[in-house]
């Protein structure tokens, strides 16, 4: 044994009557009630989560939030991180990829991979069973966790697994995929899924559907003004600073002051965009998935195309040594920074690279929200995603989108409704014409990202997933 532990990250309880404005009056009536019967379905028990990184990503980014409304709702819900070795996150890493259907960095997925992951379970599970108790509900999430599952099972707790990726195809890579994750998930009771083309047959007789969702209440996605978002852009070292900018203190809807520390710990290549320079945005961890080189030259292909053009591009990402379950981020930087080296001068100046400081989350998140409601467009082009936050928490800030035709991107964007679909995430002239097209047309631009936000609001909120996690308890019949 390696003495490998899963960490506890402690939650605090948000009250739900945040939520009664949004939902209207019979819609909170309807949501209490379902509340109530979950709170009396969870007496005496805990709803533990369990994943594999706290900061960075999509799980990161949404356990949180919904944990600390389980809370406000009087559950005993509990989040865990579990410990992994660099060789078992680059092996989970490669079955994040095969999930996706793509070969990542090709290498096997056999016998001696699979002792590697379930050495640092088996480790991992020593600690967990010393604080699950039977009848307690565990919902483990990703490829990281699902070999959890029979440990969990064997104690007498209920356990769900969660998967946030997936694809619409399969392929061999899929396949071997879910292989190798079978004998883990046949201890699971129920498996969620983003969407149903991602459930595998392994999981077709246990599968439910739950679209991941928002905190419209969190630092992240709370109304900034336009003058407080430039401040912050500024201080932290990503738009140019104006003569007399106010200080970026902002006040959180909690009503707690927070502060943007200098942007010195902030890594950006090429010199700040000024104030009022029309950006074009993509934010997201560094992976090759998200194809930070593929927006870098379908920019190229726009700005070549038109030369008076005023637009600069942003890509930004986490420091790259903070996202602890994500070893190829280093490498897809590099690759990103080369790319961008290679661009003659007067392109090189208009794409911007940034790494965002990740020490506190609520700076990092504080940013990202600024530099998403900063963005004349927000831009999304994934060769797989799963689901895709950062394309709603754009849509909420009734931002303009330009995003790949591709997983859970489809579960959002409705193409010239609410946002519009690159319908071949390889064809830079397409990504390139969607993005002009809204550059340039403002009222067309201002009617996607209306629509947008609204659409959001009915679908992608706190309280129609908090509904769906009251229906699985009720599925569990506990
Ligand atoms: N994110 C962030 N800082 C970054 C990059 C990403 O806070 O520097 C957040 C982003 O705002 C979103 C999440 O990470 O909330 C990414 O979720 P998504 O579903 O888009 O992709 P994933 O990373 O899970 O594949």
């Amino acid at each position: 044994s390696r003495g490998l532990k899963p960490s506890e990250v402690s939650v605090h309880a948000e009250p739900l009557t945040v939520f009664a404005s949004m939902v209207g009056e019979k819609g909170w009536r309807v949501f209490m009630e379902r509340v109530e019967r979950a709170r009396a379905l969870m007496a005496g028990r805990t709803f533990w989560n369990v994943n594999s990184t706290a900061r960075g990503g999509g799980v990161a980014e949404m356990l949180p939030r919904l944990l600390a409304y389980a809370r406000g709702a009087g559950v005993d819900a509990r989040w865990l991180v579990l410990e992994g070795t660099p060789d078992f996150f680059r092996i989970t890493k490669r079955l994040h990829h095969a999930l996706h259907g793509s070969p990542g960095d090709g290498s096997p997925l056999g016998p001696e991979e699979r002792a590697v992951y379930d050495e640092v379970l088996r480790d991992n599970a020593e600690e967990l069973l010393a604080l699950v108790r039977p009848g307690d509900v565990v919902l483990l999430h990703d490829p990281q966790t699902a070999g959890l599952a029979p440990a969990c099972a064997a104690v007498g707790a209920r356990v769900v697994w969660r998967c946030h990726v997936g694809s619409d195809t399969r392929n061999a890579e899929v396949t071997r995929a879910w292989e190798f994750l079978a004998q883990g998930l046949a201890a699971a009771e129920v498996a969620i899924f983003s969407r149903a083309t991602y459930v595998p047959p392994q999981c077709a007789d246990r599968a439910i559907v739950i679209r991941p969702s928002i905190d419209v209440f969190s630092v992240k996605n709370q109304p900034l003004t336009p003058e407080v978002s430039r401040s912050i852009l500024a201080h932290a070292g990503l738009l140019r600073n104006e003569p007399g900018a106010p200080e970026p203190f902002f006040t959180r809807v909690d009503g707690l002051p927070t502060r943007v520390s200098r942007g010195a710990d902030i890594v950006r290549l090429g010199c700040a965009p000024t104030p009022d320079m029309p950006l074009v945005v993509q934010v997201s961890r560094w992976d090759p998935l998200k194809d930070p080189a593929g927006v870098q030259r379908g920019f190229a292909v726009l700005a070549r195309a038109m030369p008076g053009l005023r637009a600069e591009l942003v890509l930004a990402g986490p420091a790259v040594r903070s996202v602890a379950d994500d070893p190829e981020a280093a490498s897809t930087l590099n690759a990103v920074i080369e790319l961008w080296r290679q661009q003659p001068h007067w392109l090189r100046q208009r794409i911007h690279l940034a790494c965002l400081p990740m020490r506190d989350l609520e700076e990092n998140a504080a940013i990202v929200n600024a530099l998403q409601r900063h963005a004349t467009v927000v831009v999304q082009k994934s060769l797989q995603e799963g689901f895709g936050l950062t394309v709603t928490e754009a849509m909420w800030k009734s931002r303009p989108v330009v995003a790949s035709a591709v997983g859970g991107i489809l579960d959002q964007v409705v193409d010239e409704v609410n946002g519009l679909l690159v319908h071949d995430p390889e064809d830079m002239s397409e990504f390139a014409s969607a993005v002009r097209r809204l550059l340039c047309d403002h009222v067309l631009a201002e009617r996607l990202g209306t629509r947008a936000h609204q659409d959001v609001l009915t679908a992608f909120t706190g309280p129609r997933h908090l509904t769906d996690f009251a229906r699985l308890l009720d599925r569990l019949d506990l």
